[in-house]
């Protein structure tokens, strides 16, 4: 039988509905369903099908990955499993984000071959010497926006938590696969974990984002490059919700070690 998270047990001290002030509510989860599907008919068969699909998410739940108010219940179970799990041992936990510089027009984010990705950085992984690392995460969007005239694009990445290896150890595990060009000034960014129970089901939850957002290039006070991001507009939304919906919720995560305490590392 496949993993229902909908009846999984939420541990309340680490439940984002409780700890984040930040964190959707289902009423905002609702509003932003119905917005998507009067969005998802513009965009073809695909979206005609997943409009009708997140239409139909009542208390029987659509289960689509591409659905905000299932999204918000993934992501209150998943936030609050891996929260709990990293406060058993909250020291030596380090958050990762690598931006790989591959990059999709608006229209075309159908071609982004996230298993692949997902294939590679497990190989990466397995190659290094954080290979035994309790890895956990998932993949974000944003859209791209340039300094110069070029149209935006779609910019998928990875951010996840790193249970021990070090900081020096997980940045030579991935540094050279990831390298930099001027589109792609920090490809890789390891960072040490804050370990407060706030901190970490702020963190937990971030490894898994419902909202997605433009990042637009700008200058901060000092006149040094900066970014800036509102949220996606709403036919942008409808397209990555496509996206989300064939990936699916445990397609979206990046889970990597073993350890019996956190069956959600092999859940399927
Ligand atoms: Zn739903």
């Amino acid at each position: 039988m496949k993993f229902n998270f909908y009846c999984a047990p939420i541990n309340e001290d680490y439940d984002p509905v409780e700890k984040l002030p930040s964190f959707e509510t289902s009423n905002q989860a609702h509003k932003r369903r119905r917005l998507l599907v009067s969005a998802l008919p513009e965009l073809g068969e695909a979206g005609r099908l997943l409009a009708s699909r997140l239409d139909d998410c009542s208390l029987k739940k659509c289960r689509s990955a591409g659905c905000p108010v299932c999204l918000r219940l993934f992501r209150r179970w998943w936030g609050s499993t891996i929260a709990e799990y990293m406060a058993r041992d909250p020291d030596y936990w380090f958050t990762v984000s690598i931006v790989p510089s591959d990059v999709f027009d608006v229209g075309h984010l159908h071609r982004f071959a996230w298993k692949l990705l997902k294939d590679r950085l497990r190989t990466q992984i397995a190659r290094s010497q954080i290979s035994q690392a309790v890895i956990l995460g998932g993949i974000d969007y944003n859209l791209l926006h340039f300094e110069d005239d070029r149209s935006p694009r779609w910019r998928p990445h990875l951010y996840f938590l790193t249970g021990g290896g070090g900081q020096g150890l997980i940045e030579n595990a991935f540094r050279k696969h990831y390298p930099r060009d001027e589109d792609t000034p920090r490809p890789v960014v390891v960072t040490a974990q804050r370990t407060d129970d706030k901190d970490l089901v702020t963190t937990a939850t971030y490894t898994f984002k419902a909202r997605f957002e433009n990042r637009r290039p700008c200058k901060d006070k000092r006149g040094n490059a900066d970014t800036e991001s509102d949220e996606l507009a709403l036919p942008h939304q409808a397209e990555l919700a496509i996206l989300l919906d064939r990936q699916g919720f445990l397609g979206r995560t990046i889970r990597h070690g073993d350890d019996r305490a956190l069956p959600a590392l092999t859940t399927r």
